[in-house]
């Protein structure tokens, strides 16, 4: 069974309810055999809008469902806790992405992985970083260790540097 990584995310309501109801819903559906799951951690919205933060966390499984089953599983689980229509980064009350299905690399209409912002979302790479830091990204060879690494760098030199001089 190929092995899958997702990444999940709330910022309506009772965030951690609905994303340990999920897991719960999901270990209970046996179409996922979780394996390992990351620490939940709070992080900024997307998109520049403004909204409540996000708790996001990822977690590993194994899965007999093809790609798009497996999507279309997740979108179901989605819809069964409440998750409605917005707009593009808009709030939710669940939010769940395949970020890795193995070493699949697939660019259909509704499905892409490894998930096209895997690379240039915090909490993705942070998290992914704890619970699979040897898995290789597919496309770009590197471990998740290693792109968290990366990012985190980039980070730190590019945000302003401390000043002394501010008035007390
Ligand atoms: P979202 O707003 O995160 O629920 O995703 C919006 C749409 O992105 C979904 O309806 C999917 O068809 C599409 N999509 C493309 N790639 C992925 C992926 N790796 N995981 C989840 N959704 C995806």
């Amino acid at each position: 069974m190929p092995e899958i990584l997702i990444g999940v995310g709330s910022n309506i309501g009772d965030r951690t309810e609905w994303i340990k109801g999920s897991l719960h819903r999901i270990r209970d559906d046996g179409k996922i055999q979780l394996w390992r799951n990351s620490h939940l951690r709070l992080y900024p919205p997307l998109g520049g809008m403004k909204q409540r933060e996000f708790l996001n966390g990822v977690f590993v499984g194994y899965t007999p469902l093809m790609p798009l089953s497996l999507l279309e599983y997740l979108k179901k689980v989605e819809r069964q806790f409440c998750r409605r229509p917005t707009y593009k980064w808009g709030p939710r009350t669940l939010d769940l992405d395949i970020l890795f299905y193995g070493k699949s690399v697939l660019t259909l209409p509704r499905l892409c992985v490894p998930h096209r912002s895997f690379l240039k979302r915090e909490f993705a790479l942070e998290l992914a970083a704890e619970v699979c830091p040897r898995l290789k990204h597919p496309v770009v060879g590197r471990t998740c260790q290693e792109l968290w690494r990366e990012f985190a760098e980039k980070k730190h030199h590019n945000s302003p540097p401390a000043s002394p001089g501010w008035p007390r």
